[in-house]
């Protein structure tokens, strides 16, 4: 390894270069004092909280501004804080009480808030901790009438031990090129800032403030998550030489935005996008996605507290489907369990094969009824298709058409419209849905592979376990057998197959993937440029030559291996930059 090289989490993709601008946050201490007078106290006390608000304020402007309102809604959630009614008044109580200093007091207060946070086994939920810490130090530093050191020099690259969403708002004025902290990882606010704002960063380096000095010059690498520290002249000129190919291949790609995906010799590939939040519409349709292939409907919503009723959903489903009309939108009923969120408490031993998905809508019949009805509604200008996931048994599919009929009926009686020949599809994630993929197309009108799931189901690897990353591998011949056997097969059962894992956003995998035959790809936004690109240069017969060649191998470093070189005849700089 490079020896002044730092690895780390890669936050935000893009490379930098710049000089380190080592930011240390002003932590402010207090003491257990007591106070005499308590009118002066609660005055000073409220003085700060106002004063708190603004500046928060101040902030989810400059956030709308800079990348819309749902993302900027984590400094929404900042100020429900500090306009909470229970925590004002506990606070007011206990200066009036135990006459102790407000500071010593919000600070006791809201440590409490963090301590509930720090037990959540979500890392989500414990990075949230930062987020409140940052609410807590404002109101200090305004009881204590100091000024917030938030300005920093134009231009660098912030190194810091963690780094406070608003923080990263703040300093994007500054024209910050790059951030780099000890602490924080992929799902931190600040990480979805920084990708918002479209600022490398590369977070939870552990050491980074240790090692690297103010002034030191530096190259921040996003997509790898690496750092380097005083690079050498030949370290740095490479990674201008980087820095600059990839700002060509942007134009380049952005040429390509109104050209179809089609292969140089006239196969049509449908490219559709993956959408997770709904301020991504805008995103995808820029990047010329023919529709979503998936919408992931468990994370557009706030499951957290409570299901969305079905005017919600429908007015939801609506908006997308008018947005990117002609276009076809395809949504997934709601994938509950697993790993994802779970708004019914229930403790599984083994969640990924436990009650996920189609099982868990099955069993709670109105909660799957209002999001059928929802979508049924808002299909009627007949470009909304929906799919099932989590699917292992043919019942389970003729029991969720049955409940689609029945809804169909409610409306019809009650005079709603909707498309009477919407399309129904599941999702092949489960290896007894792959092995009988011709029977499940035949019921059917499309399939669409989740690799994420499929590969962790065949390999029986934890998709989401560090440990046993190293074996969750997407070119293990078993994997690509039985993906080229679910494309056959569903051709077979006459309905389309299309994937929508992120395996068809890998460009490694793209022309082995059109080579066995996919026709239909759903990726994400910032994929599917790159993902054309690489269709639209390659020829389809080669692909499947190139195809039947790897569905021989039978180990997966033999495919990897036939497939980088490839890469390196044909596509050398997407080898070096992008793989
Ligand atoms: C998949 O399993 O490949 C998939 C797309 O679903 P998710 O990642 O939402 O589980
Ligand atoms: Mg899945």
């Amino acid at each position: 390894m490079r020896k002044n090289l730092l690895k780390g989490v890669a936050a935000a993709a893009g490379i930098s270069i710049g000089i380190a601008y080592l930011y240390e946050k002003q932590i402010e201490v207090v003491e257990n004092e007591f106070i005499t007078d308590v009118d002066e106290a609660l005055k000073s006390f409220d003085t700060a909280l106002k004063k708190s608000q603004k500046e928060l304020k101040k902030i989810f402007k400059l956030a709308v501004d800079k990348m819309g309102e749902k993302r900027a809604g984590i400094f929404e959630a900042q100020m429900m804080i500090l306009e909470d009614p229970v925590l004002i008044d506990i606070i007011k109580n206990r200066i009036k009480s135990e006459k102790r200093t407000p500071a010593f007091v919000v600070d006791e207060e809201i440590s409490k808030y963090q301590e509930v946070l720090a037990l959540s086994k979500a890392t989500y939920m414990q990075e949230r901790k930062h987020d409140i810490e940052d609410i807590k130090n404002r109101i200090i530093r305004n009881l204590k009438k100091k000024k917030w050191k938030s300005r920093i020099d134009k231009d660098v690259i912030v190194v810091s031990n963690n780094i406070t969403p608003a923080d990263t708002v703040l300093f994007s004025r500054e024209n910050v090129k790059g951030y780099v902290t000890n602490f924080g990882g992929l799902t931190s606010h600040a990480a979805i800032v920084a990708r918002s704002l479209h600022i490398p960063a590369v977070l939870g380096i552990h050491d980074a403030t240790a090692k690297i000095k103010n002034g030191d010059i530096l190259v921040v690498d996003g997509l790898h998550g690496e750092v380097i520290v005083s690079p050498t002249d030949e370290q740095l000129k490479y990674y201008q030489d980087k820095h600059n190919r990839l700002k060509e291949y942007d134009t380049e790609l952005a040429k390509l935005v109104d050209k179809p995906a089609e292969t140089l010799d006239g196969r049509k590939i449908i490219l559709r996008a993956n959408l997770d939040i709904v301020e991504e519409l805008e995103y995808i349709i820029k990047n010329g996605a023919e529709g979503t292939g998936l919408v992931r409907t468990e994370q557009i919503f706030n499951l957290e507290d409570e299901f969305p009723d079905e005017e919600q959903q429908y007015k939801t489903y609506i908006d997308l489907a008018e947005k990117l009309y002609p276009h076809i939108v395809i949504i997934r009923v709601f994938d509950i369990g697993g790993d994802k969120v779970f708004p019914v408490d229930v403790k599984e031993p083994n969640p990924f094969l436990g009650w996920r998905g189609i099982r868990f809508l099955l069993d709670n019949e109105p909660l799957f009824k209002t999001q059928v009805r929802a979508l049924l509604r808002a299909s009627a200008h007949k470009n909304i298709k929906f799919m099932l996931p989590m699917v292992s048994s043919l019942h389970e599919v003729r029991r969720a058409k049955e409940i689609v009929e029945c809804c169909k009926e409610e409306l019809r009686i009650e005079g709603k419209d909707f498309d009477n020949n919407i399309n129904i599809g599941i999702m092949i994630e489960v290896p007894s849905v792959a092995v009988m993929a011709e029977e499940f197309a035949e019921e059917v009108d499309f399939i669409s592979i989740g690799t994420n799931d499929l590969i962790q189901y065949l390999l029986a690897v934890d998709r989401g376990n560090e440990i046993v990353s190293s074996l969750y591998k997407e070119f293990h011949p078993a994997v690509i057998r039985t993906l080229n056997k679910i494309i056959k097969l569903s051709k077979l059962g006459k309905a389309r197959a299309s994937m929508c894992g992120e395996m068809a956003g890998d460009i490694l995998a793209t022309p082995l993937l059109l080579g066995m035959g996919l026709d239909s790809m759903s990726v994400s936004a910032a994929a599917i440029p790159h993902i054309k690109k690489i269709i639209r240069s390659i020829n389809y017969e080669e692909a499947k030559n190139l195809a039947e060649e790897c569905l021989k191998f039978k180990t997966e470093r033999e495919v990897r291996e036939r497939l980088l070189e490839f890469f390196k005849q044909n596509f050398s700089d997407e080898l070096e930059n992008f793989v």
